[in-house]
């Protein structure tokens, strides 16, 4: 059997290198770095190989037995992934597995189809497929695009219920993810459970493409998490990929091209070389200071989201968190806001994992494209509502809870408070009176915190860029989160894909507004900072630095790459084309600006 496998694969071999095999590309949506080459392994969903038949009134007992064993043993499938869990597997692995294991028990997953079996004498399998469409349509209707995804973790779980039921206990093959010809495996799926593809990780498949997903879908974030090349969303691969395809996946443009012809792929193998020659290269640079070459010392911090990403910000050395979004606490809770101990821990967590340096935790920025689920954000035009410190402001004793939740951790290490979207004075008066009012409800327990906390205002309105003094006076530091100051001085919703394409970055206003802040940061003598998207966009960098930033915080993904960038300026030769490009409101000499930049 096995050599007849070793035949028909090396065949197979010759003939996807045949001269007239139609090569093709897809096109989906890019959820991680990298570049993957290898066959298709091609896993189809259960739900298509069900049969349909009504079991005779004697047997329907037996038929709910069966589906109740499947249940069961879907739910032990799920406790052996969970506990053989390597030490370093991304903590929301985990808690997608947890989520798995609530479904297993959800009435309206596993009670409802043994209620169809009783009732209708549907056999097991139909009976689940009959109440997961439900289930799904329901979802479909959901407006929430992150909870309307959870509607593939619905799918992944019946996927595994299914193939217990038809009695092929594993969804994934167990492979080593590499063929009898040593070559790498691509799995081509549907949808792929963030289980199964933890499993797919040990198996070593080298990437993996799906017709399902988006870029907040768990199957993307584990992507991430887990540095697998992966494309989402493409639709149909799983209908047009054949089993044994040659594959490459270009991750970060999200295209697979299917049967590449022989000089395309030696291209990518060359591509593939130098990106891991790259990616070496730069974690060579974790303990290495980023000094430019004329010894300008730059410090470089960390975008977070939960604490379990300080780990991410440790292994590549950043200075401290720049940015922890700390809203990401409240996301996903079913209506329940996180308690003072619950956020204390957190905040706690994230603080001793950077062992002593830095965290700055900004209050929460829930609104617009961030809605956390008992929070009402239905306004007529989201991105200018009650967002951020406007929210906070009018729930006093949500805010109060936070910062006294903030303060508490200050006792364990350094942190720092930033306060988003502040565009008035009274709001900067209003928060700070707050602030001690925490402090003092501290006190009065005598909890220990940081008496001295700094305290910082985010500059992404364009009102807060244009009246500068009104901030320094006040605050302790500024950092500018660009995401927002461009949506808000360009006036485009940065989540409208309609208007994408007027999201500019170094528009002449942008760029103003910018070298104001820095400049009157500078001349006041306080820290400013840059923690919104230009932070680490390479490209960028030359211009932040010359413009006079010398504190940028980004992905910790990004932190590497912009510290070779670092490294490799020499600032005194930028300042004359720098000054040209700020002169300038014309975006073509702005770009032509950029580029030499580059060249120097
Ligand atoms: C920003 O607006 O640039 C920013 C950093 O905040 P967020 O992206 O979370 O709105
Ligand atoms: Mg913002």
């Amino acid at each position: 059997m096995r050599q007849l496998r070793h035949w028909w694969r090396k065949n197979l071999a010759r003939a996807s290198n045949r001269e007239n095999m139609a090569s093709f590309t897809l096109q989906g949506i890019p959820v991680s770095r990298g570049i993957a080459i290898g066959r298709a392994h091609l896993l189809h969903p259960a739900a298509l190989e069900v049969q349909h038949y009504l079991v005779a009134q004697e047997k329907v007992e037996a038929e709910v037995q069966r589906l109740q064993n499947a249940l069961l043993d879907a739910e032990r499938e799920l406790q052996k992934i969970r506990s053989e869990l390597p030490a370093d597997a991304p903590p929301e692995l985990a808690a997608f597995l947890d989520v798995h294991s609530l479904f297993l028990t959800d009435p309206m997953l596993a009670h409802a189809p043994l209620e169809i079996i009783r009732s209708r004498h549907y056999n097991a399998e139909w009976a689940l497929v009959t109440q997961i469409d439900v289930l799904l349509v329901q979802f479909e209707e959901i407006e929430d695009d992150y909870l309307r995804e959870r509607k593939a973790d619905i799918e992944q779980v019946a996927d595994r219920i299914l193939k217990l039921l038809i009695g092929t206990a594993t969804s994934l093959p167990q492979s080593t993810g590499v063929d009898e010809l040593n070559t790498h495996m691509i799995v081509v799926a549907h949808d792929i459970s963030p289980a199964d593809m933890m499993q797919f990780q040990n198996s070593a498949f080298v990437g993996f493409i799906t017709d399902e997903g988006g870029r907040s879908s768990h199957t993307a974030i584990v992507s991430r998490s887990l540095g697998i090349p992966a494309v989402v969303g493409t639709g149909n691969a799983s209908h047009l990929i054949k089993q044994d395809d040659w594959l490459v996946i270009d991750s970060e443009a999200g295209v697979v091209i299917v049967a590449p012809q022989q000089i395309i792929l030696e291209e990518y193998r060359e591509k593939q070389t130098v990106l891991h020659r790259i990616y070496k290269k730069l974690a060579k640079l974790k303990k290495t200071l980023a000094i430019t070459k004329d010894g300008t010392a730059i410090t470089l911090l960390a975008n977070i989201e939960l604490p379990e990403h300080a780990t991410a910000a440790g292994e590549v050395g950043a200075c401290g968190v720049g940015l922890f979004r700390s809203e990401f606490l409240f996301m996903g809770r079913n209506g329940s806001l996180p308690s003072e101990e619950e956020q204390f821990i957190a905040y706690k967590k994230t603080v001793q994992a950077m062992k002593g340096r830095p965290v700055t935790i900004r209050t929460l920025d829930v609104g617009a494209d961030k809605p956390v689920d008992d929070i009402d954000t239905s306004t007529l035009n989201p991105a200018l509502g009650l967002r951020a410190i406007r929210y906070c402001l009018t729930e006093p004793q949500l805010f109060l809870t936070q910062l006294r939740a903030i303060l508490r951790a200050s006792a364990f290490g350094k942190v720092n408070i930033l306060i988003p979207m502040l565009s008035h004075s009274f709001e900067i008066d209003q928060t700070l009176a707050m602030l001690e009012q925490a402090k003092r409800q501290l006190r009065l327990h005598d909890i220990a915190f940081d008496n001295h906390i700094k305290v910082g205002a985010m500059i992404e309105v364009p009102a807060a860029a244009l009246c500068l003094p009104m901030f320094v006076q006040k605050m302790d530091f500024l950092s500018i989160g660009t995401n927002d100051l461009i949506q808000y001085t360009l006036a485009i919703d940065r989540t409208d894909y309609a208007v994408a394409h007027l999201y500019d970055d170094v528009h002449p206003a942008i760029l103003q507004l910018l070298a104001m802040t820095v400049q009157t940061a500078n001349k006041a003598g306080i820290p400013v900072a840059i923690c919104g998207g230009m932070a680490g966009d390479i490209k960028l960098t030359r211009l932040l630095l010359g413009m006079g930033f010398r504190e940028l915080s980004m992905p910790p993904a990004q932190l590497l790459e912009v510290k070779q960038e670092v490294m490799n300026i020499d600032l005194s030769t930028c300042a004359m084309t720098i000054k040209k490009i700020l002169r300038s409101y014309d975006s073509v000499t702005i770009a032509e600006g950029i580029r030499a930049l580059q060249l120097l």
